[in-house]
């Protein structure tokens, strides 16, 4: 059951759950009544540090007393560190900053196109995937391999051609189109159900990109920022895509996008090209920063492994033996169990355990916890998710095959 409220004065462009929080303290959040909850979710993998972190609060006062903004018509020093601690975690080159996940995209989309005039390419097309997810603005939903995302929004920014994910043959098939610049790719599908290609995928769509001399763009704005149990998701195939996009745990709550660029992609940007009003501005950019050095000083990347593992493991011993049980998958703290009955309910049978979770793709839990829980923090959490997966089960007898 989702709520809106008919008298509210908000465009309802969302269905909202009936709860409000006011107030949070690492994993958990407090609702108007007091109530206290487990944040097993992050604000969609927003708040890998979990909420009030004291580091990010600092950092957040400090500069809030010292500049908020200045644009980018002068130098600014926060953004240039945060660069170059972004370069030194990813190995990438350069990078430009928004304020979202959809303007990291449409950066890198931008920078497609600048590759396909070097290329002397008019007509330039993308590859993406079916079951993607890459933000909201005309061009990224164009990029969205989800028709549910399309609707009612044609005409569609081309080119993009749709692949099925995780098919490397699908992209070979496509070789010899002379149009095709660039591949842009999830290392983990997030919105499509959290899917985790075959070893060995990304490191052979840099190979064809190579080949091709077509752009790797990687979106890490959900897999990125330590949640895999890397800094950023494609290191676990040591490769360095073109591009790497990134948002959501980059800021912790405060929105900042940025789109990394390595070798030839670091120059594709002149002046003039591209810009943002608010992108990089001194405090969003001083606060990523505490991010990333908190994230580095806790060994971020190393916990958000082994207390992914520990829920995989508690998870699956706890619910394996539920008919509805068909798989769990993930890489450190993004993790999927996908069931096979209807979902209808389950987060709300979520918040009466006082646990947040979502259910994306249609039938897969999603848990995107903040990365520095504790053991005890995270046994919690997937007893309460367990918990709240059995009850709804039990309420609820399993679709029957057709
Ligand atoms: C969330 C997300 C986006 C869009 O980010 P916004 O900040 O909502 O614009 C794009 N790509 C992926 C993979 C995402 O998870």
């Amino acid at each position: 059951m989702s709520t809106s409220n008919p008298s509210s004065s908000l465009i309802p462009a969302y269905a909202r759950l009936p709860v409000s929080f006011e107030r949070g303290d690492g994993v958990r959040m407090w609702d108007r009544e007091g109530n206290e909850y487990m944040d097993a979710l992050g604000g969609i993998a927003v708040c890998g540090l979990g909420h009030s972190h004291p580091s990010i609060t600092a950092a957040i006062t400090e500069q809030a007393n010292t500049l908020l903004h200045t644009s980018n018509l002068f130098a600014i020093t926060h953004q240039e560190n945060l660069a170059q601690k972004l370069c030194s975690v990813s190995g990438m080159d350069a990078v430009f900053f928004g304020n979202s996940g959809a303007e990291a995209n449409e950066a890198a989309i931008k920078l497609t196109r600048l590759h396909a005039r070097k290329k002397n390419i008019e007509n330039p097309v993308v590859i993406t995937f079916n079951g993607s997810f890459h933000g909201r603005t005309m061009a990224t939903l164009a990029a969205t391999g989800n028709e549910k995302v399309h609707n009612g929004f044609s005409p569609l920014v081309s080119e993009f051609l749709h692949l099925p994910y995780n098919d490397l043959a699908a992209i070979r098939k496509h070789t010899d189109n002379k149009n095709i610049v660039a591949i842009m790719v999830e290392p983990i599908l997030g919105e499509g159900g959290i899917v985790v290609p075959d070893d060995g995928y990304l490191k052979e769509i840099r190979e064809i990109c190579n080949e091709q001399n077509w752009l790797m763009v990687c979106d890490e704005i959900q897999t990125g920022m330590a949640r895999t149990g890397h800094w950023f998701a494609s290191h676990a195939e040591n490769i360095t895509p073109d591009v790497i996009t990134s948002a959501k745990a980059l800021g912790n709550g405060i929105p900042i996008g940025a789109c990394l660029t390595s070798g030839s992609a670091a120059s594709l940007i002149q002046p003039g090209h591209h810009g943002s009003t608010f992108g990089g501005n001194p405090f969003s950019c001083r606060v990523a920063l505490a991010v990333l050095e908190t994230m580095q000083q806790e060994n971020i990347p190393d916990n958000a492994k082994t207390t992914g593992e520990i829920l995989k493991t508690t998870l699956t011993e706890a619910l394996h033996n539920r008919p509805e049980f068909k798989e769990i998958r993930g890489r450190g703290m993004m993790i999927g169990i996908e069931l096979d009955t209807d979902c209808t309910g389950l987060v709300n049978k979520g918040l009466e355990n006082r646990v947040i979770f979502n259910v994306t793709a249609g039938n897969t839990v999603r848990l995107l916890p903040p990365c520095n829980l504790t053991e005890d923090e995270t046994n919690e959490i997937a007893r309460r998710v367990a918990d709240s997966i059995v009850q709804h089960c039990e309420a609820k007898p399993r679709v029957a095959e057709a």
